[in-house]
This record gives C-alpha cells, sequence and structure tokens, in this order.
C-alpha cells in the first residue's frame, strides 16, 4: 500500500474527516438567505464520506454534487445517502477541486468544510468563484487563528504546515478583495475538534495499527495524528476553523 493509500484507509472509517458537526453545518445554512420555494443547486467541494452534504441534503431543498479527489470516500457516500433515501439529493463527482468541470454560474451555494486548503484559500476563492451564480454565496471552514500572537511552538507549526494560517478579519479581507460580501463568521467549538473528530480518531488507532501489522507507514500516521491531537488540546485557544460564509456580489 502506498502512503497515500494508508492515509485513505485511515480516514475511510472514521464519520467525519474533519472537525465539524450537523449543528456547525446548519448554524453556516441558517445565515443564508435561501428562497424556500426555490429547487438549489448546491456544490460540496472536498465532501469526503459526506457528513456536512447528508445534513445538507436532509435540510434543503435542490439537489447537491459532492466532489472528492477519491473514489473510496464517494463510494461510501453514496452507500450512506441510499441508506437515508438521499441518493435522488446527491450526485457524487470523482475529480479535483482545481479542476472542476462546472458551468460559469451554474450554482447558487459553493459548500466546503476543512477542504479548501487543500488548493489554499485564496486560490479557491479565485478558483471556484465563476461558478457561482451573482448573489450566490460560499461557505467554507478554514484553519484561523484565534488571536493576533500566538505561543511559538503552534506558531512555527502551523506556518509551516499551511502558510495560509491567518485571522479571521486577514480571511475576510480576502473575501472582500475578491468580490464577496461577509454575511456570517463563527468559530467551531472544541465539541467538534475532540468529541467529533479527535477522539473517534483516537479510538482506531489500536484496530489501524493491527490491521496494517504495525508498519512503519501505519505507526507513522498515527504518530503524526498523536502529535497534532497533542497541540491541539494544548493550544486550543489559540486557533480553530473559521467557518465563513459570503455572498457573491455583482461584478
Ligand atoms: N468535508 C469533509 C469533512 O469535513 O468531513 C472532509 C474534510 S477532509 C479534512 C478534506 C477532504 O478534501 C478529504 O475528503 C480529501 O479527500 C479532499 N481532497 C483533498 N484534496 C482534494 C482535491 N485536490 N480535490 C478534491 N478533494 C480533495
Amino acid at each position: 500500500m502506498t502512503e497515500l493509500e494508508l492515509l485513505i484507509d485511515f480516514h475511510v472509517d472514521a464519520e467525519r474527516q474533519g472537525p465539524g458537526s450537523g449543528e456547525d453545518t446548519l448554524k453556516a445554512l441558517s445565515m443564508i438567505d435561501i428562497n424556500p420555494e426555490a429547487s438549489l443547486k448546491i456544490a460540496d467541494v472536498g465532501c469526503g464520506l459526506g457528513a456536512q452534504t447528508l445534513t445538507l441534503a436532509q435540510n434543503l431543498n435542490g439537489c447537491i454534487t459532492a466532489v472528492d479527489l477519491f473514489a473510496d470516500f464517494l463510494t461510501k457516500l453514496n452507500d450512506r445517502a441510499k441508506k437515508l433515501n438521499l441518493e435522488n439529493k446527491i450526485t457524487t463527482l470523482e475529480k479535483s477541486m482545481d479542476a472542476l468541470p462546472f458551468d460559469n454560474e451554474e450554482y447558487d451555494i459553493l459548500w466546503s468544510e476543512g477542504a479548501i486548503y487543500n488548493i489554499g484559500f485564496e486560490s479557491g476563492l479565485k478558483n471556484w468563484k465563476r461558478f457561482l451564480k451573482t448573489n450566490g454565496y460560499i461557505a467554507v471552514s478554514e484553519m484561523t487563528w484565534k488571536t493576533k500572537n500566538r505561543p511559538k511552538e503552534i506558531e512555527e507549526h502551523w506556518n509551516n504546515e499551511y502558510p495560509e494560517i491567518d485571522t479571521a478579519s486577514g480571511k475576510i479581507k480576502i473575501l472582500e478583495e475578491n468580490g464577496f460580501s461577509l454575511v456570517g463568521f463563527f468559530f467551531l467549538s472544541e465539541k467538534s475538534w475532540l468529541d467529533n473528530y479527535y477522539s473517534p480518531m483516537e479510538k482506531r488507532f489500536d484496530a489501524f495499527l493491527q490491521k496494517h501489522e504495525n508498519s512503519d507507514a501505519a505507526k507513522a500516521i498515527v504518530e503524526g495524528e498523536r502529535q497534532e491531537i497533542a497541540l491541539y488540546r494544548k493550544y486550543k485557544d489559540y486557533l480553530s476553523y473559521g467557518f465563513y460564509i459570503a455572498k457573491k456580489l455583482p461584478s
């Protein structure tokens, strides 16, 4: 198994592939001015196993294109959608988020939880904006500093992992510079990190190591995650995912 296949295998049994919750998805959705009569077109980019895709499908009138780079995640999302009788509202698409095959102004809402970092916040906004109708909405969650100054250890770690990490005011400025107007923002709670993401992940470590016979590559994945969790627990006052909800203004 390659390192990438191992990583996919590590995440494919999880409920969600990043911090978040159904309540966060619904809170972000509540900030969007939706015409209840309209049937909406939504794209969920970097959907993973689709925790948020399912919540959106249960709470919106319309259809969702759920995009991810990895077929294994999408296969599971299709199974989950069928079990909930949501298969008519969700279409999966195996594509990279920097090469989306969408038409200009095709979508009412672009959704992306914990995934835009794969191509970078600003690059993602610039890349995806044309797919959104004028006055349509983008809703993205993104790693964000909660303070202006941070302890050196966490500052260095995240600057190295994701140099685009910034404060919410920095991210909002980027939205504004790219023709979006912020309609809502909130930070994800500790519960969305610990109860919904890291604690379930910690419970999978032993089974994962056993399945892969304690290979060095499997141990490296677990060790990397353990370090990230320890850093989060130590420095959770300084960072979280920010959820940004913004409207595309006429250009
Ligand atoms: N939105 C899901 C959630 O919150 O549970 C998944 C978040 S996970 C941190 C990031 C997702 O982005 C993964 O499912 C990964 O497969 C996907 N991804 C990574 N690079 C991608 C790319 N270039 N194009 C599309 N999806 C990508």
